[in-house]
């Protein structure tokens, strides 16, 4: 209690070291199941590709099938590969002494919200605003 209270007034970021390395290692883990990920994806993925290119005999809704599942395969590659670069920018920011705090407003992120997600860059308040504002562009697209 005493130990965090002391880091707050000289350090802006209100996390101690050993919750700072509790996070990183949090983050170090994260990154490795996503790269596990990735790869059983890009397995997953090359054997649909050989199975279809072996087939000759295709039939059109099967077809339609197998493409929908590469797609569906490509883009989770994609949101796996945007997630691993996340954890990358948060081992950066923590190396750097920036992490925990929120991207837009400079605030600190809370504690709870990093245990929870801890490639978080934005606050609480800023990421329910960012949420609104993305659902809002959702809506007006359609
Ligand atoms: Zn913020």
């Amino acid at each position: 209690m005493f130990k965090a209270l002391e880091v707050k007034t000289m350090n802006p970021c209100c996390l101690s070291d050993s919750q700072l390395s509790t996070l990183k290692r949090e983050v170090q883990f994260l990154e490795e199941q996503l790269q596990a990920d990735l790869k059983n994806e890009k397995c997953d993925k090359t054997a649909e590709l050989s199975l279809v290119a072996s087939s000759e005999v295709l039939d059109r809704a099967e077809a339609v099938n197998v493409m929908a599942g590469q797609q569906t395969v490509s883009s989770h590659i994609k949101q796996l590969e945007e997630e691993i670069l996340e954890c990358k920018s948060a081992l950066h920011r923590i190396e750097d002494g920036r992490y925990g705090g929120c991207e837009n407003c400079g605030e600190e992120i809370e504690l709870n919200r990093l245990m929870a997600n801890p490639v978080a860059v934005l606050c609480v308040g800023c990421q329910s605003r960012y949420e609104l504002y993305r659902a809002g562009g959702k809506a007006a697209s359609f």
